[in-house]
């Protein structure tokens, strides 16, 4: 009781200070949620709201455990000119009588979920009911890795990503083009053309084979921009005087940082007060070592972000401010059996470790966790080989149902880092399988939102202290 009481003092200060700043308001977190795409953002969004709608599978989420939130309902939001996180449809989709998976996140969306509370207890009678608003901002992690671009000049960015693309099968293409070009000559706006274009798909095919580190993000998904200068050009071995192509692309990608990267950090980034960072890290151990480790480092260049210490540019954008909490979840661990959770976590951890620890030297209260949204299969025990085997099962797109073991996750995570730092193209120890389930549908109960793992326990780290 003296714990609780210490707490609500302490809100009230930390309140006071919020008022002073004038940056935070008492009454509303907007939660960011992010990560590379396919990682499950929407998924995640879509199944958290509907829990926090209907709380019966919320447990671990204390203030829906004792009652606190008294009712929970959708607003509009503060936004006028974002466009709303499509919370029906994707819910339909997931629900409906033939469940599907929703589309995926492109762009950056708002939704606002409100919560009435009314806290329990000894401070039942000495607080009164307050709402919490959650403005929930959704935006691909590939923005992120745009910031890196921020403080590259054209020809160092070009240098990097040249060496990436050489490196990697699905560069071929773009490789043999570009070094077909004379950045010197005369810009030529169909030649810029195709060149953005080979770009486009070689950074579209290295993203389907498991690679991270795919930027600009806006080349991957382009939203209205999809065409427009700032979004042709590409990387070039040299530059070129005035008039030649390699100067416009010079040009343009200097537009590109000015017109996009900067106003997205500006008008969303900057404004985030707790942050999700969702993983898919089974599908980078699925696609292999290089993958893991390109993961990785993506990972720890997201995550500069969120050390605005580090970069002028963040530091004037954030003014002090600063993200309070991120948590780094691996999702879709339903295709894992729990037995295996937790070396899911370990790997999820040593991930970001590097990253990690520095987020926590500029303060932020940092997590890890591995979770499923939408829990899309159960879990069986099966004897194969004379094995007894930890497995799911699940229903394919094929409609069949199937019995999935993904390989044994090691207990020391560095056994897998290690493989991709040191540059394996194959696990040394035998393969991970991947498996894509469809949702279980069927109608919800009562009181209840979607079946999902450890979302009530993500929600207790995001938000449950304002609560
Ligand atoms: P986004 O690009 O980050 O918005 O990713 P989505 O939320 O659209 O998720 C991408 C895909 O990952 C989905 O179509 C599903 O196939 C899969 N997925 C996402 N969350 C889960 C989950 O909790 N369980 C399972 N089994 N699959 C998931």
């Amino acid at each position: 009781m003296i714990g609780e009481l210490v707490d609500g003092v302490t809100t009230r200060i930390g309140g006071l200070g919020r008022a002073v700043t004038g940056r935070f308001s008492d009454n509303t977190i907007r939660l960011g949620v992010t990560g590379l795409s396919r990682a499950g953002k929407t998924v995640f969004i879509t199944s958290l709201v509907a829990n926090l709608l209907d709380r019966g599978r919320m447990h671990g989420l204390r203030a829906a455990a004792d009652g606190s939130i008294r009712t929970a309902y959708l607003q509009p939001q503060p936004s006028d000119t974002l466009p709303r996180f499509d919370y029906e449809t994707h819910l339909d989709a997931m629900t409906g009588a033939d469940p599907q998976w929703p589309e995926s996140t492109s762009a950056v969306s708002e939704l606002r979920l409100s919560l009435k509370v009314q806290p329990t207890g000894l401070l039942a009678g000495m607080r009164g009911t307050r709402v919490l608003h959650l403005d929930i901002v959704d935006y691909p992690g590939e923005w992120l890795l745009d910031l890196g671009l921020l403080e590259k000049s054209f020809a160092e960015w070009s240098e990097g990503a040249l060496v990436r693309a050489r490196s990697r099968a699905q560069g071929a293409a773009f490789v043999e083009l570009v070094e077909g070009v004379d950045p010197t000559a005369k810009m030529d706006e169909g030649l810029a053309k195709r060149l953005a274009e080979a770009w486009t798909g070689y950074l579209r095919a290295a993203k389907d084979a498991g690679y991270s580190d795919c930027s600009p993000g806006r080349f991957l998904l382009p939203g209205q921009m999809a065409g427009s200068p700032a979004l042709t050009f590409a990387p070039l071995p040299e530059g070129g005087g005035r008039g030649s192509l390699g100067k416009e692309f010079e040009r343009r990608f200097e537009a590109y940082k000015r017109e996009v990267v900067r106003p997205f950090f500006r008008a969303h980034f900057a404004q985030i007060d707790r942050q999700v960072v969702l993983v898919d890290a089974l599908g980078a151990i699925h696609a292999g070592p290089q993958a893991v480790d390109d993961l990785r480092v993506a990972m720890t260049d997201i995550l500069s972000a969120f050390r605005p210490g580090r970069n002028a540019f963040l530091t004037e954008i954030f003014r002090g401010k600063r993200v309070e909490k991120i948590l780094f979840a691996a999702t879709k661990a339903d295709h894992l059996h729990h037995a295996q959770h937790g070396q899911l976590t370990r790997i999820m951890e040593a991930l970001v470790e590097d990253a990690k620890r520095r987020a926590e030297y500029a303060g932020a209260r940092v997590s890890s966790m591995a979770l499923a949204s939408l829990r899309a299969t159960t879990e069986d025990r099966m004897t194969h080989e004379g094995e007894e085997l930890d497995m799911v099962r699940g229903v394919l797109e094929s409609g069949k149902r199937a019995a999935f073991w993904p390989g044994a996750l090691p207990d020391d995570p560095q056994a897998l880092l290690s493989q991709g730092r040191r540059g394996e193209t194959a696990w040394l120890d035998g393969d991970f399988a991947a498996m894509t389930f469809v949702p279980q549908g069927g109608a919800l109960k009562p009181g209840e939102g979607p079946p999902h793992i450890r979302l009530d326990r993500a929600a207790e780290f995001l938000i449950g202290d304002r609560l």
